[in-house]
């Protein structure tokens, strides 16, 4: 068995990086307009990323014709840059411009097919570039953002217990206590630190980046993602069926957090805290309280039909007096 690991990062400011490759920028322009001055790079050709999808991203692969795959801003833009450069066996140097998410530090590129999740191989960057004053600096809606997805080791893990409880776990990925154990560690770390987080200084961000880390690390060595993806993102995935813009990732999984963390009877408004002290909305504009509603009640048939592993989203009937009821609870 192979346990992947986790990229080179070189923590730098931008400024002193040069390049003098033909280079193929993938990025949004807002992103581009605040490091072109300070990166020395050739960009022979830049594209500004706006959808998740298997053909935008074949697209990309086409159009292609520099040496070296640059992503430069949050996941949408490194994710696709991980599957141009994987497809056309490219080197490849991620820049997470925010803390967004973890995908600078993965080897699987994510697009929706279906109405659901699908995971595409790609590959991990050959080197990821980090500047901690970059980060800090960054928009606060979204500098923090993924830590929703360590703050879903409180929703993920619960799952993976319940599953393991009611026999439903794969073999292949039966509880461990001591990854339940570093599992709590770094979500107590992140509870514990939110606030720092939240302000954006640079230990936050540093703290933020290091649990990113470990949660891939960990994660790898489980062969699975049990430990940080459990119903809270299945509702995700589900709800985004109903959206009608794009909405950060880590806004929608905060909102799951908290309606599975009730619903699982958890004490969950210390979660509401946390995000709350990260800067991350879980009430974010464009989704409506019906959306929300909705989701909820159509959840278990969504996460049996789309075959998602068992968690409480499975044995959870939700009918609409439970569902405007744990809402309710959340929205108080
Ligand atoms: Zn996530």
């Amino acid at each position: 068995m192979k346990i992947p690991s986790l990229p080179e990062i070189e923590r730098q400011s931008l400024q002193k990086w040069n390049e003098k490759r033909t280079a193929v920028v993938f990025t949004t322009k807002q992103v581009w307009n605040l490091v072109k001055d300070q990166l020395d790079i050739f960009p022979k050709q830049k594209f500004y990323v706006t959808e998740a999808t298997k053909p935008a991203m074949d697209y990309f692969v086409n159009q292609t014709k520099a040496e070296v795959v640059y992503g430069i801003g949050g996941g949408l833009a490194i994710d696709t840059a991980k599957y141009v450069a994987a497809n056309l066996n490219k080197p490849l140097f991620a820049i997470p411009t925010v803390l967004s998410t973890d995908a600078f530090l993965t080897d699987a590129t994510g697009v929706r097919i279906n109405g659901c999740v699908s995971y595409l191989a790609s590959q991990s960057p050959d080197l990821v570039l980090v500047d901690i004053d970059l980060l800090c600096h960054a928009p606060t809606e979204m500098r923090t953002n993924g830590a929703a997805d360590v703050l879903s080791i409180a929703t993920g893990m619960w799952d993976w217990q319940y599953a393991q409880n009611k026999g439903k776990n794969l073999p292949n990925q039966m509880i461990e206590p001591h990854v339940v154990e570093i599992g709590n560690a770094i979500l107590g770390t992140l509870i514990k630190n939110a606030k720092e987080i939240g302000n954006g200084t640079a230990n936050g961000m540093k703290v933020l980046f290091d649990l990113l880390c470990l949660e891939v690390q960990l994660c790898y060595l489980c062969g699975h993602s049990r430990l940080e993806e459990g119903s809270e993102h299945h509702f995700v995935y589900s709800l985004e069926n109903s959206l009608t813009e794009h909405i950060l990732h880590g806004d929608l999984v905060g909102l799951g957090i908290l309606l599975m963390s009730v619903l699982q009877g958890q004490e969950w408004k210390p979660y509401r805290q946390t995000l709350k002290q990260l800067g991350i909305n879980y009430q974010p504009a464009g989704v409506t309280e019906e959306m929300i509603i909705d989701t909820l009640i159509g959840l278990s048939t969504y996460v049996k039909k789309h075959q998602l592993p068992h968690t409480i989203a499975t044995d959870c009937d939700i009918n609409t007096d439970l569902a405007i009821k744990t809402l309710e609870k959340v929205l108080s």
